[in-house]
């Protein structure tokens, strides 16, 4: 950490700063220039309270050095980490495109969307039985008769099956029910008690993005997950808050290179969530891939008018299909499998 001292700090105050970082077990490195004088904090930086370092007298600014996040950095791990699902690898060179719709409705709707899945060539399935709706007065999601439905469709085609985990209280439930990935979403990315417990458990588990996180918020929330143990996290882009209203989020591309370059982990993209319309996912799709993302988290419905959350942004499973023939040739150009 480097302390940075206004100009008309005296001896007094640089010394209560070199106090202080005593006091918390480091040592300083003083270093007076013309206009500045400048203390470098030397030992382990997690033990300094940055916020009780920038308060004290002469302060200007405090510098961090090191990140503060550790097992999710590229640097603890050089390589690209594969999360394996059941047999299926998401981070390795074949892109996964994880497709389903929004939310859980019937048994029939949740068979002819795993046919969907299946035969549009994706490998996983994704589909919500609890849904964060902004509406109290909305539908809420089947609960835990919907994991079943979800279950029984699925395993037909042999379809790991990926949902939304909201409240800690259901996780004994997803564990009973065997969910394969569990997924936090975008409202509860900084619910730190559901981090902590998901990084309990032996399961994959998708970080979607704070809908107006930073990369740093976004990794240290991953980090909570990786501190408890379980380090399968696989990070996903779901489009962040803007100004504009043409679409329901901004697809931050940019994430995907500055992550690949901050953590070793997995990241796919959620197009669904990011344009809010059908019609904008296949481009969405088509420019994540092209920029690096391992994988993809696609709204399919059978009959998308008569979806019961997000009708919208489903693709229906022929869109599906094309969608999966177009992202192959991106695939080649970039010497990936899909
Ligand atoms: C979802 O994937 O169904 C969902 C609610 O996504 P998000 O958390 O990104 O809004
Ligand atoms: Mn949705």
């Amino acid at each position: 950490m480097i302390i940075i001292m206004s100009s008309e700090t005296g001896e007094a105050q640089i010394k209560a700063v070199v106090d202080r970082l005593a006091a918390m077990g480091l040592d300083s490195n003083v270093s007076q220039g013309v206009e500045r004088t400048v203390i470098g904090a030397i030992g382990d930086e997690n033990k300094i309270d940055k916020e009780s370092i920038q308060a004290l007298p002469g302060v200007e600014d405090v510098i961090r050095v090191m990140k503060p996040y550790k097992i999710v950095a590229r640097s603890f791990h050089k390589g690209d980490s594969v999360v394996d699902i059941k047999g299926i690898k998401l981070g390795g060179n074949q892109i996964q495109v994880i497709a389903g719709p929004c939310s859980v409705e019937t048994q029939e709707q949740m068979n002819l969307a795993a046919q969907g899945v299946a035969d549009a060539g994706c490998r996983l399935m994704r589909g919500g039985a609890f849904k964060p709706r902004t509406s109290p007065y909305s539908f809420q999601g089947k609960g835990e008769e919907g994991l079943t439905l979800f279950r029984n469709a699925a395993e037909k085609h042999n379809l790991p099956i990926v949902t939304e985990l909201m409240d800690v209280r259901m996780l004994d439930t997803f564990m009973e029910h065997d969910v394969d990935v569990i997924q936090i979403g975008t409202r509860n990315m900084q619910n730190f008690d559901l981090l902590k417990e998901v990084g309990r458990i032996k399961k994959p588990v998708i970080l979607k993005r704070g809908m107006s996180a930073t990369i740093s918020e976004w990794l240290m929330a991953a980090e909570y997950i990786a501190a408890g143990g379980n380090h399968d996290i696989i990070f996903c882009e779901r489009g962040v808050r803007s100004f504009e209203t043409y679409y329901r989020n901004v697809l931050d591309v940019t994430a995907i290179p500055v992550l690949k370059k901050e953590t070793h982990l997995p990241v796919i993209v959620d197009p669904s969530h990011a344009g809010g319309k059908a019609w904008m996912v296949p481009a969405l799709s088509r420019a994540a891939i092209a920029a690096g993302a391992d994988g993809l988290l696609v709204e399919m419905h059978p009959n998308p008018c008569e979806a019961w959350c997000d009708a919208d942004q489903a693709l229906t499973p022929q869109e599906l299909k094309d969608l999966m023939g177009e992202l192959k040739g991106i695939a080649q150009v970039i010497g990936r499998d899909i």
